[in-house]
């Protein structure tokens, strides 16, 4: 599993810096989080199959974060697709879709399904897959706005053939009902549970984008535990009046959030205001590392690699 950043910008691009969008690729279905103006480019940029694009999910509808729709589904028309597409997120995200589409006069050659947040007050799971699902849980911003948490599943503990054969259990269909989880019976009468053959279940991997928000204290217990926590970090601390007011985290909040949601293995800010040169965003990120050492400045077009804990030597 990997994470793209596709841009890092709040507000507008700049020539050097795309709008605020993330894309997760996991065995080969992709996941784009929030799409605003030129999202595309950044996509082609990196060679990412955009027809693989399985869910679409909105934050909110400033148009920072969703006028790159219309063109991302004009795109999508121009290669075989037979899959729906899923787009979700909160209220008018489906009317802006429906308008465009009609104005635009958008030529469509596969299926688009909406799915809008009825109560995005609401922490939720909005979509569950083959061994994952994704949760919406409620920022607090300027208008309704929400954060996605992307779960995988407990995985099953390894499995020790060496234990089985040991417990009389014979190599064949007996070892993958083991695997999945159910008790045998062996002939001689005795019974041999998954748990005598197999290590600890181990968890999933996790994965958290959040913008824009102001500090809600609901926040830091959505994301905890996440291999990834992208946050919004769109001012310094000397504009933290004016982050309050605009209802966006400064850097100093986002590494509060981090440290407060603890177990965070990775964070990355995102979401900068254009005031900031792409030099000066080191200001923000030290900020930020006053409270979460850890943290680093996501950059357009960097890829992030998710191993699961297990695999992952550092
Ligand atoms: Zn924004
Ligand atoms: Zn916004």
């Amino acid at each position: 599993m990997e994470s793209f950043i596709l841009g890092t910008g709040g507000m507008m691009p700049l020539p050097n810096r795309n709008l605020t969008s993330m894309l997760l690729r996991r065995e080969g279905e992709l996941f784009l989080f929030d799409c605003g103006e030129a999202t595309q480019v950044s996509l082609r940029q990196l060679n990412l199959k955009w027809k693989k694009i399985s869910v679409i999910l909105i934050s909110h509808t400033h148009a920072d974060h969703i006028t790159g729709l219309p063109g991302i589904l004009m795109l999508t028309a121009q290669v075989e697709r037979d899959e729906p597409l899923i787009i979700i997120g909160p209220p008018k995200v489906k009317e802006y879709i429906e308008t465009s589409r009609k104005v635009l006069d958008m030529y469509i050659n596969y299926p688009i399904e909406i799915r809008e947040l009825e109560d995005p007050g609401k922490p939720q799971e909005v979509y569950r897959g083959d061994g994952y699902s994704i949760r919406s849980f409620p920022l607090r911003h300027s208008k309704v706005c929400v954060g996605y948490a992307f779960e995988e599943d407990v995985r099953p503990g390894v499995f020790f053939p060496e234990k089985a054969v040991e417990a009389g259990v014979p190599r064949g269909p007996l070892w993958g009902k083991l695997q999945n989880g159910v008790k045998v019976d062996l002939e001689d009468g005795s019974s041999i549970t998954p748990e005598q053959v197999m290590g600890e279940a181990r968890p999933g991997r996790k994965v958290c984008y959040v913008t824009d928000t102001t500090w809600r204290d609901s926040i830091p217990g959505e994301v905890t535990g996440s291999d990834l926590l992208v946050c919004e970090a769109m001012f310094a601390e000397d504009l933290a009046d004016s982050a309050k007011e605009k209802k966006h985290l400064t850097a100093r909040q986002a590494g509060q959030l981090a440290a407060k949601a603890g177990d965070i293995r990775r964070m990355g800010l995102i979401h900068y205001s254009p005031r900031y040169t792409n030099r000066e965003l080191k200001i923000l990120r030290d900020e930020c590392r006053e409270h979460f050492p850890g943290a680093f400045l996501c950059r357009d077009r960097m890829v992030i690699p998710l191993p699961h804990r297990e695999e992952d030597e550092d």
